[in-house]
Parts: structure tokens; sequence; C-alpha cells
């Protein structure tokens, strides 16, 4: 059998996180082969460029690529500008791939379909950490080879497998048969996508940062076109994880993000659904008709002529069906990190910093890192990702001290939890990084009513959550205190 040490450390997916990887790899000396998907790197950036980032330039590169980049000339963007993805791909994502170095490692068009152990399925233990691991890798015209590989390191993001619009997590009734009015994610409404979308009905479904932005650039082309009308609905009735933490934000343009959305609820400029929990989709003569549950009963929507599935995404599974995995229950994270990133606990960017064990599954040499590590949870930063890949990649070259010594400050975002009042306009001032709310002696009303009883409140203590196991260490370092 091959020596493991004579194999590359397979890195799938040439975004920000997957190229950091490479780029940490190549620093160390380590044989590296990436595996893209796309017809370039960054596929999945490419896809929402159109889409202003939320954090600068100085929270978005990784220090080893940009050391790689500054050794090649590299003129680095103003610290704080802030990109779109279509200027992340063009200033650093695409000349980082172009250096002679990374160059040499990255193969695109090059879609990683399964990963196993050479010879061992999932049940077959004896001397599993001794194989090779095996991809399966396609290249986009029927044709699969098998690539061998000493560790896996998996940053294949989650964009490409979108949330369905059913409330209940499967599709909901019509959606596959009237896929020809839906899009999911973030369509370019003022560019690419606009001829779908100028002068028509749209229904925008979600309560994150996509819908805020797809919903901000339909009102704009609203502004150029009157004809076009927005409705945004919610399954939720608490906007406050999008409204956000306006000024009290440490990224202002996120902040922003969610005032200017609810300047636009408030004018009537989109009418708001909120707790409407999707069931089906029918058609109503070229249009389609959206119906949903809500606590006063059945409701309708439409008709309309456009649905965006702004619902979140998920990690495909799939591709590592054959290995050896731990994952959070709920938000398919790696384990670990289900407790400091629950949405249901969280709406915090800021989670203590972790690395390589945090992010090793008990399949051994095997990591899942970048956006994908978080699951479902949408709460995840380039920076997070960064680290994450130094720390994995230090444990790889064996480099434990390097690997346990995380250090990583994030920024915080101005809300910290869920549970916060229902009515946004009482809750503009938030709590992580900004001020406690005037009325409350806590950083949250979910904290402050866990005060008053007695108990630690969100994020500052253990949680009261009966089937979360949460550290001390962690509930010190979580969202709020
Ligand atoms: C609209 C939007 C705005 C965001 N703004 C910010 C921000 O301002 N600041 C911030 O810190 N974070 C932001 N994020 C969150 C996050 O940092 C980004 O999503 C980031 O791109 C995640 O990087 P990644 O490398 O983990 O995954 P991705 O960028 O998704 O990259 C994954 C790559 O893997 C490839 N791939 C997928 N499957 C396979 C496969 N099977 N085989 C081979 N290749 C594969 C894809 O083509 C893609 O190139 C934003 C996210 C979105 C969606």
């Amino acid at each position: 059998m091959t020596s493991l040490d004579n194999l590359p450390v397979a890195v799938i997916g040439a975004g920000p996180v997957g190229l950091a990887a490479a780029a940490h790899l190549i620093r160390r000396g380590l044989p590296v082969k990436v595996y893209e998907a796309g017809a370039t790197v960054a596929a999945n950036v490419r896809d929402w460029g159109h889409v202003r980032l939320f954090s600068p330039w100085e929270y978005n590169t990784d220090a080893e690529a940009r050391a790689l980049l500054r050794s090649h000339g590299w003129q680095e963007p103003p610290g704080e500008a802030m990109p779109t993805g279509a200027d992340l791909y063009e200033a650093y994502l695409n000349p980082l791939a172009a250096t002679p170095e990374m160059a040499a490692a990255i193969e695109t068009g090059a879609k990683v379909t399964a990963i196993t152990r050479r010879g061992a399925d999932k049940v077959l233990s004896k001397g599993r950490e001794t194989r090779a691991f095996v991809l399966a890798v396609s290249d986009g015209n029927g044709a699969i080879r098998r690539d061998l590989a000493r560790a896996v390191i998996d940053a294949s993001g989650t964009w490409t497998a979108p949330n369905p619009l059913g409330a209940g997590g499967i599709l909901a009734e019509g959606e596959a048969e009237y896929a020809g009015h839906i899009a999911y994610g973030i369509p370019d409404v003022l560019g690419r996508d606009r001829a779908a979308y100028e002068g028509r009905t749209t229904l925008v479904v979600g309560a994150g940062h996509s819908a805020a932005n797809v919903l901000l650039d339909l009102a704009r082309l609203a502004e150029r076109n009157p004809a076009t009308s927005i409705v945004w609905a919610t399954r939720g009735e608490n906007l406050m994880r999008v409204y956000g933490g306006g000024r009290a934000d440490q990224l202002p343009a996120r902040g922003e993000l969610g005032s200017n959305l609810k300047a636009l609820v408030d004018s009537g400029r989109v009418t708001l659904v909120a707790g409407l929990s999707v069931v089906r989709v029918r058609a109503v003569g070229g249009q389609v008709v959206v119906e949903g549950e809500t606590a006063q009963g059945t409701r309708e929507v439409g008709p309309i002529d456009r649905i965006v599935a702004a619902t979140g995404q998920r990690p495909d599974l799939n591709l590592t069906r054959e290995l050896r995995l731990d994952l959070d229950s709920w938000l398919e994270s790696s384990k670990a990190l289900g407790p400091l990133i629950d949405p249901n606990l969280h709406s915090c960017g800021s989670v203590p910093p972790h690395g390589h064990r945090e992010l090793a599954h008990p399949e051994p040499g095997f990591y899942t890192v970048g956006i994908k590590s978080y699951g479902r949870a949408p709460t995840f930063l380039m920076l997070t990702g960064y680290e994450q890949v130094r720390s994995v990649v230090a444990a790889i070259a064996g480099d434990l001290a390097a690997a346990d010594d995380i250090h990583l400050v994030l920024p915080e975002t101005g809300v910290c939890s869920t549970n916060l009042p229902a009515d946004a306009a009482t809750a503009s001032s938030g709590c992580c990084g900004g001020p406690a709310p005037a009325e409350v002696d806590a950083c949250c009303a979910a904290d402050a009513e866990a005060k008053a009883e007695g108990k630690s409140g969100c994020g500052c203590g253990p949680m009261d959550m009966p089937d979360r196991k949460v550290s001390e260490k962690i509930a010190e370092l979580a969202c709020c205190c």
C-alpha cells in the first residue's frame, strides 16, 4: 500500500477557507491538492458576487494567504473598504489562486462526489487510520476517477444545498412542480436576473441577511419601476435577528442592512407577513399562490410571479456518508461547535475561538472547516474559518503546540438572542458589543428573565437547556457576556 506520507492533503473546495487551508499547507511544505467543483475558484462567492459583504477587507483575508500574495507583489485593498463578493474574488481569491505555488495545487472543474478509506467502508475498524482516503472525483462530463490522500479538509461550503421553502425543512407541496417560479439564495435582481423581477410581484421567504439583501435590492428595482411589488414572509414573528443591532453592531454594514430593512417595512414599501409557515405552492393562471399556516389559521399570499427562497443552506452529508463523523444532532455542524452556535440560543457572530480539536471527527485525519463546519447555523465569519484552518493544518503537520494555540478576536454583533422582545422597535439597542437595553439590567431580555429567576442567563452561564451540555467554559465565552 502507498505510504500515507507520500500522499497529498486533499482540500475540498477553493472558497476563501479552502484556499487559506492550501496556503497554510504550502507554507508548511506539505503536499496539497485542492479540488474545486466550479469552473473557477470561489464559485460560490462568485454566485453571490453582486452582494456587498458586511465585513471590511481587514476581516476578509487570511494571514498566510496575504504573505504568499505579498511575496508576488500583491497590492492589499484598503482595510476599511467593504468589498462585494465579486471584489473578493477579483482582488484576493483569484490572485491568490493564480500564484504559482497555489496554481500548481488547484484543479477546477473537479467535483468530489464521495470520500471513503481505501478498502474500508464505514463499519470496518481494523487499521482504519493507516489507510489512505479515497476521493471519487467527477470531471462533470461523466468521468469519475479515484484519488488518494493522507488527510482530508472539507471546505466545500453549503451554498449549493439550499433549505427548501417548506417550513418543516422538506419541500413544500408544489415546490418542485412550480420550481420555475422559485429562486434559491440571492438572485441578482438589479443585474443578471433583472428581467425576471422588474415590474413583477415577488415574495421573499426567510429572515436572514440573504433575505435582507434581496428585499433591499428589490426595493431599489421598485424605485426604477414602480410596477415592481414586494412581499416578505417570515416563519417567526420576532424579526430581531435580521433587524439586528443597528449601530451597536461592531460590523456597521451588517447593522445597517437590518436598519434599512426595518425602515423599508415601516414605510410600507414591503408588505410583511410574519409568522407564516409555508406548506404549499399552487398555480393561479400564470402566477402562483403560497399557502401557509399561521397562529390564526391558514393564510394565502399572492398571486405572485416570483418566489425567492432565502431560507438558508444545509451541509451536503452524502459526500461523507462512508466516513465516521460526529455531528451536532440538529445543526449538522461539527459536534463540539453545536452548543456554541445554536441559533436557538445565539445570533451572535462571536463564538469562542476553536481549532482542530473541535473540528476533528472520529475519522482520523478528516476535518470539516469553513461555513460547512457550522452546519445549518447562519453565523459563520471568514475570520473564524481562517483560524480553523491554521489550527487544523498545524495539527496535520504534527505541530500540536501551534495547533492548540488558538487566538481569534471576532467583531461582535449587536444582538445576542432570538428571545429578544418581539417588538423590534423596542429592541434597537442590542447586547453583544453594544449597550444593554435601558429597560433591563442585562444583555438581553432572556438573560434578564433568567437572572430574575435566579438562574444564569443567555450566554452568561450554563444555559437552562435540558438537551444541551454547555460547559462552564463555553458558556463564559459565549455570546453576550
Ligand atoms: C451573501 C453572503 C454574504 C456573506 N458576507 C460575509 C461577510 O461579510 N463576512 C464574512 O466573514 N462572512 C460572510 N459570509 C459567510 C461566509 O464567510 C462565506 O459564505 C464564505 O464564502 C464561506 O467560505 P467557505 O470557503 O467556507 O465556503 P464557500 O465560499 O461556499 O466555498 C466552498 C467552495 O467549495 C466548492 N465545492 C462545493 N462542493 C464541492 C465538491 N463536492 N467538490 C469540490 N468543490 C466543491 C464550491 O464550488 C466553492 O468554491 C457571507 C455569506 C454569504 C452567502
